[in-house]
């Protein structure tokens, strides 16, 4: 069968489209998924929480990265694991060379969300980058090897503020396994993976919960990351000048 005819296919029994542009059948047509940056890049958040390790995001979160990781998160439109993980594997390569052992740690999401939504998104997607970037060469595993405290509310909606004060402590390497983990992979170089780099609040909690049992993080890798548009006394917008580094 053709690629066309599939996508007719897919697109009869299922009633899919592209979430760029339209287009029957798959979730992502070919066209959509070339347009897609090449490769990561460094993105801070503004204002940036103090000692924040190195930053990437592969691509704005706004268009078709946002309605991609919507698409996973909240609809389980699974087909979107592979490429939001190829994505973030673009994020990873701009932190770790292939080579030395890199160590990919995911954000875990709260496990009221993980039962509602039936799925761990961030961690699936860390698995699709990892395989991705085995494939290439890399000496890669995927290590969950934080938890959250019970109590935890969901970020979304709340001020930079209202999410540092959520989050402080909300992270944990909590068991002896965990821990011996992280210890037997001393020299790996350590990733935090996340979907979306919104304050850094949640990139940094992660990093402080693995430097308490040790680990120190290399970088935090993001498939897309919140661009705030500011907006100067010309009245025009533009984008802050870090954020069009590449
Ligand atoms: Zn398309």
């Amino acid at each position: 069968m053709t690629q066309g005819l599939r996508d007719a296919y897919v697109d009869l029994v299922l009633g899919g489209s592209c979430l760029g542009c339209g287009a029957a059948g798959r979730m992502l047509c070919d066209r959509c998924a070339e347009a897609l940056p090449r490769l990561g890049r460094d993105m801070r958040p503004t204002p940036c929480p103090p000692g924040l390790a190195r930053t990437v995001a592969c691509t704005a979160y706004d268009g078709l990265a946002k309605a991609m990781v919507i698409g996973l998160k909240e609809r389980r439109q699974l087909a979107l694991a592979d490429p939001l993980g190829d994505l973030l594997a673009r994020s990873v390569r701009v932190l770790a060379d292939p080579g030395p052992p890199v160590l990919l740690v995911p954000v875990p999401s709260r496990p009221t969300s993980v039962r509602a939504r039936g799925l761990d998104s961030t961690r699936t997607i860390t698995a699709r980058a990892a395989r991705r970037l085995r494939a290439e060469g890399y000496d890669v595993a995927v290590a969950p090897l934080l938890r959250t405290r019970p109590g935890l509310r969901d970020q979304a909606g709340l001020s930079a503020a209202a999410r540092a004060a959520n989050l402080a402590g909300s992270l944990t390497c909590p068991s002896p396994r965990l821990r011996r983990v992280a210890r037997r992979r001393t020299g790996a170089v350590v990733v935090v993976c996340d979907d979306v780099l919104t304050t850094g609040a949640t990139a940094r909690e992660a990093q402080r919960a693995l430097a308490q049992v040790g680990v120190e993080v290399a970088g935090i890798a993001t498939v897309a990351a919140t661009v705030r548009r500011s907006l100067p006394a010309g009245g025009r917008f533009a984008l802050p000048s870090h954020h069009i580094a590449n």
